[in-house]
C-alpha cells in the first residue's frame, strides 16, 4: 500500500483516484440500478465554503420571462393561496398562484386586490366626492382596509382634487350621513405630475402626511402615493415586482376548458402577471390547445403547463408554446393518485428528467408537491428544478385562507387536497368545478377521490415561515460551496456537485435517534 506522508501531496493524490468522490447526477439517477428516486432517497455531498451564507443568490427564473428573488411558489390550492398569501408571498420574493376553486369574478378580484397591495404610484385610487358621506368612507375601509380617500370635485380621477379624507378625519365622527365636504382636509400636500417616484417619497416624508396625491398643472387628481407603501418598500427588498409600475407580482390558476377562456380574460383585466393551466395530468390535447390559445391572445403573458413528469410529456408541452413547466404527479402530501392511478413517478426523478430536458430549450420547471423541509427544496433545485411549488408546508401558516380551531391541545387549521371530495364538491359558481377539471372528473357518476383532507398545525405568519426557508437554503448553498442557486445547477451538470443514495439506515441516522424524547424547534426570528 502507498502511503503518502507529504500532506501537501493529499490534492494531488485525489487525482489517482479517477474520478471526485461520490455519484455525478447522472449515475444517481440511473433508474436501471436504483429505480425512482425520492428526495429522501440520496444527499448531496459537501463542498468547499468560501463566501457568506447571507450572500448566496437565490435568484432564478420561473418562466422564460419572469425572474424572482426567492423561487418558491404557494400552491394554487384553496386551503393555502388567496390574496392574503400572494400579496406576503410576493412580497417576500417568491410568488403565490391563486387557486380557482371559485368563480371567475371572485378570482380577478383576488388578483385585483394583490395588484393594489403595494404601489408606487397608485394609478387608479379610490376617490370620492364632496358629497359622498362619511359612511361611504368607512365602508370602504370595512371592504378595503384603507381610508385615506382624495377627494375631487366630480368624485372621480382626473377630477379637480379639493380635498382629502384621513382616518384622523373621520375616527370619532358618529354621524354616517355627515357629507365629506364638511370634515375633508383642505390644506393640501401635494407633488405635480411627472415629479419622480423618489422625490414624491422625499416630499411625503417631509410633509408627515399619510397620503400624496399627484395632480396635473390644472390640479387634477391623476394618482396617490401612500406612506404605508413606503414603508412596505423599506421592509420587503427583495419584493416580486413589475419594474414599471411597482406592483406586486401574482399569478392565477386556471382549468383548460372553453370557460376558462372567459375566466382569463377577467384575470388578465386584473392585472395578472402568469397563469398556470392546472391539470394533474398535463399531457392532454385540452392543455396542448389552451397553451397555443393564450400564447395567441395574450402572447405578453407567461404560460406554466403541467404536470408533468416524463420527457414526452413535456415535450408536447414545450412543442406547444409553455414558458415554464410544473412537475410532480403523486408527490403531493395529501395526495393518493399514485396509489389510486398508477400513475405518476417519485419527484426526485421526474424533476431530474423533466428540468434536464427542458433547459434545453429555455424552459424553467417548478418542482410541484412532495417539499416538507428545507433539505427537499435544495434537492429539487440541485437536481434541476428552477424553483419549487409548496402546498402543505405553507398550509397552517395565518394567511392562508380558513380558520383555526383547537384538537387535543393544538392549533390546528385545515388543509385539503383539491382532488378530495370535499373540493370537487365545492360550486364554483357558474363555472362548474375547478377541482374536478384538475381531475377530468366533470362528467362522471362517481367522483374518484386523488387527494385527502387533513389538519396541519399552526405555523405562525408566512413570512416569518418564508424566511427561515430561505436562510436554511442559503446555508445549504454554503455547505455545498456554491453562491448561487445558478452556479448550483451548473456544477451539477458539470458533474462537480455529487451525491450520495442513501439506504434505509442512512435514513434513520440522518434523522434524530437514540434519544427518549425531544422537541423540534425548527428556526427562531
Ligand atoms: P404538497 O406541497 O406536498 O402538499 O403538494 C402540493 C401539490 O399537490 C399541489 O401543488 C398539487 O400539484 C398537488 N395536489 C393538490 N391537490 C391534490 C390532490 O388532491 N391530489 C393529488 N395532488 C394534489
Amino acid at each position: 500500500m502507498t502511503s503518502y506522508l507529504d500532506i501537501s501531496t493529499a490534492n494531488a493524490v485525489l487525482s489517482e483516484y479517477g474520478r471526485p468522490d461520490g455519484l455525478s447526477v447522472e449515475a444517481l439517477m440511473d433508474e436501471q440500478i436504483s429505480g425512482g428516486l425520492t428526495y429522501n432517497d440520496f444527499l448531496v455531498l459537501p463542498g468547499f465554503i468560501d463566501f457568506a451564507a447571507e450572500k448566496a443568490s437565490l435568484e432564478s427564473k420561473i418562466t422564460k420571462n419572469i425572474s424572482i428573488k426567492v423561487p418558491f411558489l404557494s400552491s394554487p390550492m384553496d386551503t393555502v393561496t388567496e390574496a392574503e398569501m400572494a400579496i406576503s408571498m410576493a412580497l417576500m420574493g417568491g410568488i403565490g398562484i391563486i387557486h380557482h376553486n371559485c368563480s371567475a369574478e371572485e378570482q380577478a378580484a383576488m388578483v385585483r386586490n394583490v395588484k393594489k397591495f403595494e404601489n408606487g404610484f397608485i394609478n387608479d385610487p379610490v376617490v370620492l366626492s364632496p358629497e359622498n358621506t362619511v359612511a361611504d368612507v368607512k365602508e370602504i375601509k370595512a371592504t378595503s382596509g384603507f381610508c385615506g380617500v382624495p377627494i375631487t370635485e366630480n368624485g372621480k380621477l382626473l377630477g379637480k382634487l379639493v380635498g382629502i379624507v384621513t382616518a384622523r378625519d373621520i375616527q370619532f365622527h358618529q354621524d354616517d350621513s355627515t357629507l365629506l365636504k364638511d370634515v375633508m382636509t383642505t390644506d393640501l400636500v401635494v407633488g405635480q405630475e411627472g415629479i419622480t417616484l423618489n422625490k414624491a417619497n422625499d416630499i411625503l416624508c417631509s410633509s408627515k402626511k399619510g397620503k400624496l396625491p399627484i395632480v396635473n398643472k390644472d390640479g387634477a387628481l391623476v394618482a396617490l402615493l401612500a406612506r404605508s407603501d413606503l414603508l412596505k418598500n423599506q421592509n420587503y427588498p427583495n419584493a416580486s415586482k413589475v419594474d414599471k409600475s411597482k406592483q406586486l407580482l401574482v399569478g392565477a390558476a386556471i382549468g383548460t376548458r372553453p370557460d376558462d377562456k372567459e375566466r382569463l380574460a377577467l384575470l388578465v383585466d386584473a392585472g395578472l402577471d402568469v397563469v398556470i393551466l392546472d391539470s394533474s395530468q398535463g399531457n392532454s390535447v385540452y392543455q396542448l390547445e389552451m397553451v397555443r390559445w393564450v400564447k395567441s391572445t395574450y402572447p405578453t403573458l407567461d404560460v406554466i403547463a403541467g404536470n408533468v413528469v416524463t420527457r414526452e410529456q413535456a415535450a408536447n408541452l414545450i412543442e406547444a408554446g409553455a414558458d415554464g413547466l410544473r412537475i410532480g404527479m403523486g408527490s403531493g402530501s395529501i395526495c393518493i393518485t399514485q396509489e389510486v392511478m398508477a400513475c405518476g413517478r417519485p419527484q426526485a426523478t421526474a424533476v431530474y428528467r423533466v428540468s434536464e430536458f427542458a433547459r434545453r430549450f429555455g424552459v424553467p420547471t417548478i418542482a410541484d408537491g412532495g417539499v416538507g423541509n428545507v433539505g427537499h427544496i435544495v434537492k429539487a433545485l440541485a437536481l434541476g428544478a428552477n424553483a419549487v411549488m409548496m402546498g402543505g408546508l405553507l398550509a397552517g401558516t395565518t394567511e392562508t385562507p380558513g380558520e383555526y380551531f383547537y384538537h387535543e391541545g393544538q392549533r390546528l387549521k385545515r388543509y385539503r387536497g383539491m382532488g378530495s371530495i370535499d373540493a370537487m364538491g365545492q360550486t364554483s359558481g357558474k363555472d362548474g368545478n375547478a377541482a374536478t377539471k384538475r381531475y377530468f372528473s366533470e362528467g362522471d357518476a362517481v367522483k374518484v377521490a386523488q387527494g385527502v383532507v387533513g389538519n396541519v398545525v399552526d405555523k405562525g405568519s408566512v413570512r416569518k415561515f418564508i424566511q427561515y426557508l430561505v436562510t436554511g437554503v442559503q446555508h445549504s448553498l454554503q455547505d455545498i460551496g456554491y453562491p448561487s442557486v445558478a452556479t448550483m445547477k451548473q456544477a451539477v451538470y458539470d458533474g462537480k456537485v455529487r451525491f450520495e443514495k442513501r439506504t434505509a439506515a442512512a435514513q434513520m441516522e440522518g434523522g434524530v435517534h437514540g434519544l427518549h424524547s425531544f422537541e423540534k424547534k425548527l428556526f427562531s426570528a
